[in-house]
């Protein structure tokens, strides 16, 4: 069997404990992910800090020439990362070849951190003297990513703090650990110095020392929200730099001058592709009056049912299984638990005949209708392919519903009303908004992330924020007094006249 091991100083290295991969569609062991240990992890630290000095010397523009490089790789192995993604995580390979696409966008953004590092200058700030600021690195940077995007996450954060003249400590989902491997031998393949990224599995002990080690400046994290909250009240407390995205449960407001037929077919894609295990999957459609949700709801559930679902890795799949499980027993409890708590199970997946027939962890298309806001299959993230309807009579009654619930990450409103989209869009606690765009993923020149409990820290990922969360900013004041020149004693608060 395949060992997945960690990259330190771009070698391959292994460490005695293990733990299980599996293969969710069939529920198969495919290769086993070696765990680091204590002294591992210290070594990877004092590596990437070691590393850093030489790396933050080093030109941006010739920096970026390593981005250029990588992303080249990254599309050459393009088919082979996908075959990666969808082997561990279950997704199709058209939507695991989507995920790499919309992460290698963040490397072409990468590409140009020249730009992007530029500073400001201010001559004759005062007299004869002038002021510059710039952005340096903040040091060794560490990520944590979760299993749901194995490419995509982790390319939301390496690429630009490597960019910035920080290393890189990646501790990716151990229950997807090849893609980082992957990356982190392009990354050496494209020219990038030894120590500057570097692969290191585990679990929560490896993530505990990385929140503790002093030599560790900042912390990216992707994943739930207990573990994001953790994360960042650890780390702040630490005094480092800490950005930690967590769950969601995405809205999708359905208003009666929608075309229910894009909104059905946009709903179809946003709350089943990739079985709903998506941060900015729609798991609740918010049906203005009766007669939009009896339509809506008729459109979803007949064209769910000719989803294909089954392994990713074959050709003409919708949709592949859950992650393990433990995750799809979860799933299950919550649609005993939404059936008791008298919500009408409109579609339920558990019938389709790929649960009973194969040993893969999978859950076809659900649907509950009128969906209560106070039944735990509402307040919580199901994050499997689970859509619930909830029924109300006006736009302000779905904006105070949506604005009422712990998540804010994306929503969207499906509408023909210019009006009601601007509305929604201005009075919505949302951090990402589309309007008749189900999924609002910013394009890799903006930032990504959700408000209230789906973001703990004050930058977004990806986009100008990772360029402020990956530096920090120096202001420079400069004077060259001339030979002749003799200063005078002054006690008084220096001023620019
Ligand atoms: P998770 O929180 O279980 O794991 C994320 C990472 O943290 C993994 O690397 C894991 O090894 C590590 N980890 C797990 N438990 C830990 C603990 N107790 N202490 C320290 N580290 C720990 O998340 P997951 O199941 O891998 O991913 C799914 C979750 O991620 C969902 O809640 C989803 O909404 C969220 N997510 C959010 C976004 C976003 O942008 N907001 C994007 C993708 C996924």
């Amino acid at each position: 069997m395949t060992n997945v091991s960690h990259r330190i100083a771009g070698e391959p290295v292994s460490t005695p404990a293990t733990l299980d991969v599996f293969n969710p569609a069939d529920g198969q062991v495919i290769r086993q992910v070696a765990l680091a240990d204590t002294d591992l992890v210290n070594d990877v630290i004092r590596i990437a800090r070691e590393a850093q000095p030489a790396w933050q010397a080093t030109p941006p523009a010739r920096r970026a020439q390593v981005m250029f490089r990588f992303k080249a790789l990254l599309e050459r192995d393009a088919a082979e990362i996908a075959r990666l993604i969808s082997e561990e995580h279950g997704k199709t390979l058209d939507d695991a070849l989507g995920e790499l696409r919309r992460g290698i966008e963040n490397v072409e953004y990468a590409c140009g951190v020249p730009e992007l590092l530029k500073g400001d200058y201010s001559h004759d700030a005062g007299p004869r003297i002038d002021s510059f600021s710039n952005h340096q690195p903040v040091g060794v940077v560490a990520g944590i990513t979760p299993f749901n995007f194995p490419a995509m996450v982790p390319l939301w954060m390496f690429p630009m703090a490597i960019a910035c003249g920080n290393s890189f400590i990646l501790k990716p989902s151990e229950q997807v650990p090849s893609t980082a491997v992957k990356m982190a031998d392009l990354l050496q393949e494209a020219g990038l110095p030894e120590g500057v990224f570097n692969v290191v599995h585990g679990q929560r002990e490896v993530v505990e020392q990385l929140i503790d080690a002093p030599d560790v400046r900042a912390l990216s994290f992707v994943g739930s929200t207990p573990v994001a909250r953790a994360l960042y009240e650890g780390g702040t407390r630490n005094g480092k730099r800490v950005q930690a995205l967590g769950g969601a449960k995405n809205h999708a407001v359905v208003l009666p001058d929608a075309n229910l037929d894009n909104a059905a077919n946009a709903l179809i894609g946003a709350a089943y592709g990739s079985a709903g295990e998506r941060c900015m999957a729609i798991s609740v459609a918010v049906c203005v009056g009766d007669e939009t949700a009896d339509a809506l709801v008729d459109k979803v559930v007949a064209r769910a049912r000719d989803l294909n679902v089954g392994p990713g890795t074959e050709d003409g799949m919708d949709m592949g299984p859950l992650i393990n499980a433990g995750h799809r027993d979860k799933v299950f409890g919550y649609l005993n638990a939404g059936v008791e708590a008298g919500a009408e199970l409109v579609l339920d997946g558990r019938e389709h005949p790929m649960v009973s027939h194969s040993d893969g962890y999978y859950l076809g298309p659900t649907l509950f209708d009128r969906v209560k806001a106070d039944m735990s299959i509402y307040t919580d993230e199901i994050f499997g392919p689970v859509l619930c309807v909830v029924r109300v009579s006006s736009l302000d009654e779905a904006i105070q519903l949506i604005n009422a619930h712990r998540y804010g990450n994306g929503t969207c409103v499906f509408t023909q009303s210019g009006e009601a989209g601007r509305v929604f869009a201005d009075a919505i606690e949302v951090g990402m908004v589309g309007i008749n765009v189900p999924l609002p993923v910013p394009a890799a020149y903006h930032s990504f992330g959700g408000w209230k409990e789906s973001l703990f820290g004050d930058l977004h990922a990806y986009g100008p924020d990772s360029v402020r969360f990956y530096t920090r900013r120096k202001a420079v004041t400069q004077r060259w007094p001339s030979s002749e020149h003799t200063d005078v004693v002054r006690l008084t608060f220096p001023a620019s006249s």
